[in-house]
């Protein structure tokens, strides 16, 4: 058995291990990379394997560094089948549609410029026929439950609590009377998160792959979180400007609309509107609903208890479909608050908002995850005063806050938990640390080397490791 480390290795995005054993190919995770654009660009144009000869993919989760790249896998001519959680198959149906979308518009804009001065034009990654045709290859299989995806090869789903879906995936090889254990975290949630489980873990694990964002940092407390934002919100009222909070329309979304929902209903919330500014909006808190087997035991009550019986919606929360109503938030005086993707301000309407109040003093940025090296949202939040839109220079006058106490990631202590309670039955013989800007798993491999686990590497991409 082997491991070829082809995404999210020394780095935090583009997550993407290929798996050989008993002379079949598993693909865990195909995700899509961001970074300085025009490595991205090619780096997610070419798949760096031969996709035809991929038999299965399995996916962790629905966030697009996971799920993103999927459709240019399949284009490439992937014929198996992707076998993930039925919440993650329908999250990563919305998604991948309007990645699509996305990049078809975002393409056809760069391309208006592009043929003024006569340059040559770009194709989209993918299309939405790529995305149907990726969609139809998923198989859903439940937590905890064990199935035979290939000759001598089963995998197992158990909650990572990071996301509606997400697992860590295990896989069960059985080679010549050998039986071995891989452990794939997939993205390690927080104890303590609302709408989910804690994550979860299993044992008798002989190797793990494992991932490490903030794998040299810890978090604000969690219960930080609600008050926090509360702050943000009173001081940006005072000031009578936006508030706009860039999030990934998938589960940092929800969070916060199930925050500001209880916010509202406890009567702290300032009385302003709330706009949650994406056509996935709506959509996926309609795949939130069709998906109890993935909540909490508080949120589960509160389907219950909640005064209007929608603890991710209140009186003064729009969610804004259409992309004329989000123009008109252009003009919108006075304060409110906007959240929109995408999370890294790396595409999106999230964009419009920056070209149109990112200017002005009286906004306020509120970073609320984890921004990547190369990202416009790494770039604001490292003090940049300038934003590159689409090409055009826009000034950045808004206050800029982040929300460490947001992660849906485990922070250092987190991650060391969940690899002690891992090692309870056994130590692993090795442990891959992926998923985490190099500075980041470094410093982990050098906490998990303190604290006696043996084996311990940061993979380079490109490298295979023999198990
Ligand atoms: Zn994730």
């Amino acid at each position: 058995m082997n491991i070829h480390f082809w995404g999210a290795a020394r780095t935090v995005t583009g997550s993407m291990h290929l798996i050989e054993a008993n002379g079949r190919r598993v693909l865990l995770d195909c995700g899509m990379y961001h970074g300085r654009r025009k490595e991205a660009f090619e780096r997610n144009r070419n798949i760096p394997f031969d996709a035809a000869s991929v038999d299965v993919v399995v996916l962790s989760h629905a966030h697009i560094d996971h799920s993103g790249n999927l459709p240019t896998l399949v284009r490439a001519g992937f014929r198996g089948e992707i076998y993930s959680t039925g919440a993650t198959r329908d999250l990563a149906a919305l998604l991948l549609m309007d990645s699509a979308r996305i990049q078809e518009s975002d393409v056809a804009r760069v391309n208006r410029r592009r043929r003024k001065q006569g340059k040559t034009l770009f194709e989209p990654l993918y299309t939405e026929d790529d995305v149907v045709e990726t969609i139809d290859r998923f198989v859903t299989i439940p937590y905890h439950r064990s199935r035979e995806i290939l000759p001598g090869i089963a995998v197992r789903f158990i909650d990572a609590g990071h996301m509606l879906g997400s697992t860590s995936v295990v896989l069960d090889v059985d080679a010549v009377g050998e039986r071995r254990r891989l452990l794939f975290s997939g993205d390690i949630g927080r104890p303590g998160l609302p709408i989910l489980r804690d994550p979860q873990t299993i044992g008798d694990v002989d190797h793990v792959i494992m991932e490490s964002t903030y794998g040299n940092r810890l978090h604000e407390p969690a219960d930080q979180a609600q008050d926090y934002l509360l702050e943000t919100v009173r001081r940006c009222c005072d000031r009578g400007g936006k508030l706009l909070i860039p999030s990934f329309a998938v589960g940092r979304t929800q969070e916060l609309a199930y925050r500001l929902n209880q916010l509202w209903h406890s009567g702290d919330l300032p009385p302003l509107d709330v706009y949650i500014d994406t056509p996935l909006g709506v959509r996926t808190t309609e795949v939130y609903r069709l998906h109890p087997e993935c909540f909490d035991r508080e949120m589960v009550q509160r389907l219950q208890t909640d005064p209007d019986g929608d603890p991710l919606g209140f009186d003064r929360l729009t969610y804004i479909k259409k992309a004329d109503e989000s123009r008109r938030l252009n003009d919108l005086e006075g304060p409110a608050i906007i959240i929109s993707p995408s999370g890294m301000c790396e595409g999106g309407r999230i964009l419009h908002h920056l070209i149109h109040h990112g200017g002005k003093k009286s906004t306020t940025i509120l970073f609320v995850g984890f921004q990547a090296q190369g990202t416009l949202g790494r770039h604001i939040l490292e003090g940049g005063r300038e934003a590159r839109i689409y090409g055009d220079p826009y000034p950045i006058r808004a206050k800029v806050r982040r929300a460490g106490a947001y992660s849906a990631h485990g922070d250092r202590e987190q991650l060391v938990e969940w690899i002690e309670e891992v090692r309870e039955t056994g130590s692993p013989k090795q442990i891959f640390l992926v998923h985490g800007e190099e500075q980041s798993s470094l410093a982990l491999k050098e906490t998990l080397e303190g604290r006696g686990f043996p084996s311990v590497h940061v993979p380079e991409r490109g490298s295979v490791a023999e198990l």
